[in-house]
């Protein structure tokens, strides 16, 4: 469900009680949440001291009635209440969010932003230069063979162990094991 406001995410939770409003918004690409604060509900203020006031003039003994009066008035106005309130931590939570400038996705700014690149991490991966250890190009992204000297540029698995390792690296740094 997309929200009114939101663009970032179609992802959230409604963390909202009868005290009050509060959402979490889920990056799409690493499923991190972000809680918005938890906004008080005015209608439950307003209740509360609609059913303090009627206790207070009633000697206490009319609270039943008060707190009925306050449940009625909570439940006609609370749909409403919720949408702003949903749209207001839509907006607040909307800071922990980046817009891709390449793949025009929306990420979580903790997890998936690049911010020196000002990319997501996925299109900064692609961006990424790294010299050929073979001959020094330049090699961009992460391409299996140089485009200069046509060596292999991806990383080494280690066969005995698992450890990965530059390309043109010999030996295995854990174990000693020679590449092929
Ligand atoms: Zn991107
Ligand atoms: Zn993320
Ligand atoms: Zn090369
Ligand atoms: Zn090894």
């Amino acid at each position: 469900m997309s929200v009114a406001g939101v663009p970032y995410t179609t992802n959230f939770t409604d963390l909202s009680n009868d005290q009050g409003f509060q959402f979490e918004f889920f990056c799409e690409r690493c499923g991190t949440g972000y809680k918005s604060t938890f906004k008080a509900s005015k209608t439950q203020e307003v209740a509360e001291k609609a059913s303090q006031g009627l206790g207070k003039m009633f000697g206490g003994r009319l609270t039943k009635v008060a707190e009925r009066g306050s449940s009625m008035l909570q439940n006609v106005a609370e749909p409403k209440e919720k949408e702003k309130a949903l749209a207001s931590a839509g907006a607040e939570v909307q800071s922990q969010f980046e817009q891709c400038p390449s793949c025009g996705s929306w990420v979580c700014r903790d997890n998936c932003w690049n911010a020196e690149m000002y990319m997501c991490s996925a299109c900064a991966a692609k961006e990424q230069v790294a010299p050929c250890p073979h001959c020094g190009a330049e090699v961009k992204g992460t391409p299996k063979f140089c485009p200069e000297c046509g060596k292999s540029v991806a990383p080494l698995t280690c066969a005995s162990c698992g450890t990965t390792a530059e390309a043109g690296t010999k030996f295995c740094p854990e174990c000693g094991t020679a590449f092929a």
